[in-house]
């Protein structure tokens, strides 16, 4: 059974996209099974590997409306265990479409079921948005991983996350967990990112993975050559971060 991880934060460009692919990459090195659910109408996710947003004839967006299954709509990767289920535009549709649809925030969780016996991880990537696609993901996973960015205003908009949590564990998905706070573009030169990561540990304790990703333009270059980070620099600092991320989840058992 697949251990379904969400990762969210409504807060823009704080490292979502990047984390998503590069762990969902990690894990696939460490032969664990993986599928990345691209649930933003950017893509982003999608562009990480090389897919061309606009090659996709079937996307999420299908699973989403019940037109196709997820076996129909997912591609393969570069790694053997990773497969992607890919998005595109046509996602900012399914917002208002599911409008009316009956139990529209457990449509996700439904059509995951169907594959969840053949994978170890599922991996999503959210929208910045607290919308419906989020509520879908939040829905329909194990666990929350939430990228921070380490910068003065990291931790703003995390209660009104930390409320969309306990409003999900009350009405959609009580066992939803959080698997933990990811502290992204760690700046080691920078005081505001030692005092930011010290503030968030005092904070939320426990509750921060030990692992910390650094500022590393490999990271932010990799997408650009349609490449997970691994797979462009592997000795980078930002490709160490993110194979010890997955290795301290593996190693927690989730
Ligand atoms: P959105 O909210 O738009 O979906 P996001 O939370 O998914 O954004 P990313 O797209 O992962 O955030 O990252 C935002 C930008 O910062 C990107 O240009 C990305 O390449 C860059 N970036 C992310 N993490 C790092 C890092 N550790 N070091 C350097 N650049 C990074
Ligand atoms: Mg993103």
């Amino acid at each position: 059974m697949a251990q379904i991880v969400a990762v969210a934060n409504q807060k823009g460009g704080v490292g979502k996209t990047t984390t998503s692919v590069n762990l969902a990459a990690s894990l696939a090195v460490a032969e664990k099974r993986t599928l990345l659910v691209d649930m933003d109408p950017q893509a982003n996710a999608c562009s990480g590997f090389g897919l061309d947003k606009r090659n996709q004839q079937l996307t999420v967006y299908n699973v989403l409306l019940g037109d196709a299954s997820i076996r129909e709509v997912r591609v393969r990767s570069q790694f053997e265990h990773l497969d992607i289920l890919p998005s595109n535009t046509d996602l900012i549709g399914a917002e208002i479409e599911l409008v009316t649809a009956f139990a529209r925030e457990c449509k996700l969780q439904g059509m995951l079921n169907e594959v969840r016996d053949e994978y170890d991880y599922i991996i999503i990537d959210c929208p910045p948005s607290l919308g419906l696609l989020t509520v879908n993901a939040l829905t329909a996973a194990n666990s929350i991983l939430i990228p921070l960015q380490c910068e003065f205003y990291a931790m703003e908009g995390l209660s009104h996350l930390m409320q969309t949590i306990r409003l999900i564990q009350k009405q959609l998905n009580p066992s939803l967990k959080i698997l933990g706070i990811l502290l992204t573009m760690f700046d080691g030169r920078n005081n505001l990112s030692h005092q930011v990561s010290e503030e968030i540990r005092a904070h939320f304790g426990g509750q921060v993975f030990s692992s910390v990703i650094p500022r590393n333009v490999r990271l932010s270059e990799a997408p650009s050559h349609g490449l997970p980070v691994l797979l462009y620099d592997i000795s980078s600092r930002g490709a160490v971060a993110y194979l010890e991320l997955a290795k301290e989840i593996i190693e927690a058992g989730h």
